[in-house]
Order: C-alpha cells, then structure tokens, then sequence
C-alpha cells in the first residue's frame, strides 16, 4: 500500500494541574520551516517557543496514501455546566475547554475549528 510520509510537529505545555497539547502535520519535503512551525504552535498553547515549559519535538511517520483528509468539526455549545467546559467534542461529546490550545479533541482525535 503506497504511504505518504509526513512530519508531525509535537508540542505540549505544562501548566499543572494540565497539559496542553499542539500538532501541525506537514507532508514531507514540501520545505516547511520548521521554525515557523515551532513558533506557530507555542503561539497556539499561549507561550514561546524558549519558554521552559514549553516541549517541542518532530517526529517522522508513514500513513497510507488512502487515509482520509481529517474532518474538521465545530465545538459544540454545552449550556448549564461548569463555566469552564462551554463546549463539547460533535463527534464524541467530551467536554472541551475553550481556548486551551488544543485543535484536537482530546478523546477521539476530532479535529476541531473553534467558532
Ligand atoms: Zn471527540
């Protein structure tokens, strides 16, 4: 089965009790700087890219060139909860805290466009 390689660019922020987490995909040898990258996801996880709480990685994988395009899907407003959790995952319906950084569900890998 043909594979398209791809560089994952890993970011996560520790700001205790939680983990924030950032991921940029980019197919490989499409001359991505990966500077740039690092930049973008510290900017998403509200931090800096020298920041000591702030960990980077890149890590090269293989998927099959048939994998779908992920789907992009809207938070969904939850009313009557905790201030905190304002919206929940469309796919899987766990609760998601806005503007943490994350463009991702958590659970199941969603991926998300904030409104
Ligand atoms: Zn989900």
């Amino acid at each position: 089965m043909p594979k398209r390689n791809v560089d994952l660019y890993y970011a996560y922020q520790e700001s205790p009790p939680y983990i924030y987490h950032a991921f940029e995909a980019v197919e490989r040898g499409t001359g991505v700087d990966g500077d740039a990258v690092k930049q973008r996801l510290a900017e998403l996880l509200d931090t800096t890219p020298n920041s000591d709480d702030f960990h980077y990685d890149v890590m090269s994988i293989d998927i099959p060139e048939q994998a779908p395009m992920p789907v992009i899907r809207r938070p969904m407003p939850v009313t009557c909860l905790d201030a905190q959790y304002e919206y929940k995952c469309p796919s899987c319906g766990r609760k998601l805290i806005p503007n943490a950084g994350y463009n991702y569900c958590p659970e199941c890998g969603t991926h998300l466009e904030w409104p």
